[in-house]
């Protein structure tokens, strides 16, 4: 059986561990036949992506901190890339529990920089290299648009991440570039660890959701396929849901 992703090569940001979505997208992407590159945040991590970078056969793996102009460069370094995953965000854990008016100024910002601008920032860098067209996508949740408890300042952040999609879209689509966002349904890994009562939404999802049951990762990782092969050449600009269709419940 012929390989979605054979021949392409896909920059995938944001493995921290196992059980990071990007891990499951590297996997999908690998079982599809792409040459990936990884990168990670910083030292901490360096033991870990490098280790599960091996055993995924990874072409290339590095530090990047979206944060630092100097690992940007080094995105902007690479050679011909067909797809971007933007896997990445971060607010301080008090944020996604104390009442959202509380937000500190310095909190607010952080969240916006890592979790937002640093789509732009990565799609600048990169958008140079994807010389044949490609697709940069993010992911995003449903907190962007719905009050979520707790989900707060990266309800906001995420609001401005799907924003920020369609602008780039709007963009580089005459460089057939597109740029879309997964809303993924709620799985715990270790950012979602840091939303205060994370174990109560998906007891709730289970019940609520028209599939009764919770958001596999291994989903989240088949839509990346989708939107980085040539199935998803039609789609820009949006924002797909893999949640066990739990967005269209009303009461
Ligand atoms: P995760 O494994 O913790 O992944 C988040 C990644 O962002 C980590 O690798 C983290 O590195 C990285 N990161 C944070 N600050 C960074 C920086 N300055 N530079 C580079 N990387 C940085 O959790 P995840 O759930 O897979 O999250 C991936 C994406 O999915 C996020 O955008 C998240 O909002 C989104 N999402 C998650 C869910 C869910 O329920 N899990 C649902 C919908 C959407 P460190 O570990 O070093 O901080």
């Amino acid at each position: 059986m012929s390989q979605l992703l054979e021949g392409k090569t896909a920059l995938i940001l944001g493995v921290a561990n196992k059980w990071s979505l990007a891990y499951a997208i590297a996997q999908a992407f690998r079982r599809e036949g792409a040459n990936i590159i990884l990168t990670y945040q910083g030292e901490r991590l360096k033991q870990t992506v490098e280790e599960l970078g091996a055993e995924l056969g990874a072409s290339k793996i590095f530090e990047c901190d979206v944060t630092k102009p100097e690992d940007l460069t080094k995105l902007a370094e690479l050679d011909r890339l067909d797809a971007v995953v933007h896997s990445i965000a971060f607010a301080n854990r008090e944020d996604l529990s104390r009442p959202f008016v509380d937000t500190s100024r310095e909190g607010f910002l952080l969240a916006q920089e890592v979790s937002v601008y640093s789509l732009v920032s990565v799609a600048k860098a990169t958008a140079p290299l994807m010389t044949e067209g490609g697709a940069i996508m993010t992911l995003t949740y449903l907190g962007s648009t719905r009050v979520l408890t707790n989900y707060n300042v990266m309800g906001v952040a995420k609001a401005g991440l799907e924003a920020a999609v369609r602008y780039l879209a709007s963009e580089l689509g005459e460089k057939k570039i597109r740029v879309n966002a997964i809303s993924a349904g709620p799985v715990k890994t270790a950012s979602a660890r840091g939303i205060k009562d994370f174990s109560k939404i998906l007891e709730l999802v289970l019940t609520k959701a028209p599939l009764r049951r919770n958001t596999d990762p291994a989903e989240v990782a088949d839509m990346a396929v989708f939107l980085a092969s040539d199935l998803g050449r039609g789609v820009t600009g949006d924002v797909l849901f893999v949640d066990a269709g739990f967005h269209i419940m009303g009461l």
